[in-house]
């Protein structure tokens, strides 16, 4: 057995995205950017091993977590310091219901070290919370921070940025290397922040036509705004709109998307 794939008598699954945090110094800057605190609703996604679970369990007396591995939710149950704490949801968070924890006042803080090979599904599926979070806190690759927080006219600029942005401040926290993990994955990490907006900035009328414009364009990052289009909006709408018909979608702003969608809204009803 290599040592790198066995961590805590646990051999890591990688079709679980097991990559595990040994690092205590960022281990504490983590913990120190969650900020936990007593009568907060906590919920831990992928708590693993506990390299999370326990610091937040020494701030506090409870809280939840969706673990899909059934040994790793077992180990979790037997915890010395942590099974009294925790109401542990075996399952994927990917299926998982985030408004079954509210209670009366209190929005959810969630966090986690992600599961990278889901990690961007699962972010357009808690975004669909976004109501019903305070905030979030998630390791992810950097490569996917990047792209949360990325800017029009950059190549990491894309359809999770326009979501992200839509609903969330997002801000970078943290970059983690290869090596605060066991075993240690192929890329750089990196910590977000993502703070749900109370009132939406831009809000949009049709979210099933934002969803359509931001896939149309980013399918096809290469093609002119005029030509991603072409099948919905004509150049002379696209220049009322404000949107240079010549420029690539990667250069639209998101108030742009967003008008462009409460359009085809209108235009549609
Ligand atoms: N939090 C631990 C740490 O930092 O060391 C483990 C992080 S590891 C990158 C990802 C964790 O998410 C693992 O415990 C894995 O079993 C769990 N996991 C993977 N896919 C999941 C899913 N769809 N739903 C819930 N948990 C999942």
């Amino acid at each position: 057995m290599s040592s790198d794939q066995v961590h805590l008598g646990h051999r890591a699954r990688k079709r679980f995205g097991q990559n595990f945090l040994h690092d205590e110094y960022i281990i504490d800057g983590i913990v120190s950017a969650i900020n936990p605190r007593n009568g907060e609703t906590l919920v831990e996604i992928g708590p693993g091993l506990g390299a999370l679970t326990e610091p937040v369990g020494r701030e506090v007396d409870h809280f939840h977590v969706v673990e899909l591995d059934r040994d790793l939710a077992e180990r979790l149950r037997h915890h010395p310091e942590l099974s009294s704490k925790l109401t542990i949801h075996e399952g994927d968070a990917m299926q998982f219901d985030f408004k079954q924890l509210l209670t009366e006042g209190n929005k959810l803080r969630i966090f986690g070290n992600l599961p990278y090979n889901v990690s961007t599904p699962l972010i357009f599926h808690l975004l669909t919370f976004h109501e019903n979070v305070q905030d979030m806190h998630f390791m992810l690759q950097k490569e996917v921070v990047n792209r949360l927080a990325a800017g029009p006219g950059s190549k990491a600029y894309g359809r999770l940025t326009v979501m992200a942005q839509y609903y969330c401040k997002v801000i970078p926290v943290l970059e983690v290397p290869p090596t605060a993990f066991k075993p240690a994955p192929k890329v750089d990490s990196a910590v977000v922040r993502l703070v749900p907006y109370e009132t939406l900035p831009h809000p949009t009328t049709s979210l099933k036509w934002l969803e359509r414009v931001c896939r149309e364009g980013f399918n096809q990052r290469r093609k002119t705004v005029r030509n991603c289009y072409k099948q919905i909006l004509s150049p002379e709408e696209l220049e009322a709109l404000g949107v240079d018909p010549g420029t690539r979608p990667e250069n639209l702003s998101i108030v742009q998307f967003v008008e462009m969608a409460n359009y085809l809204d209108k235009k549609h009803a």
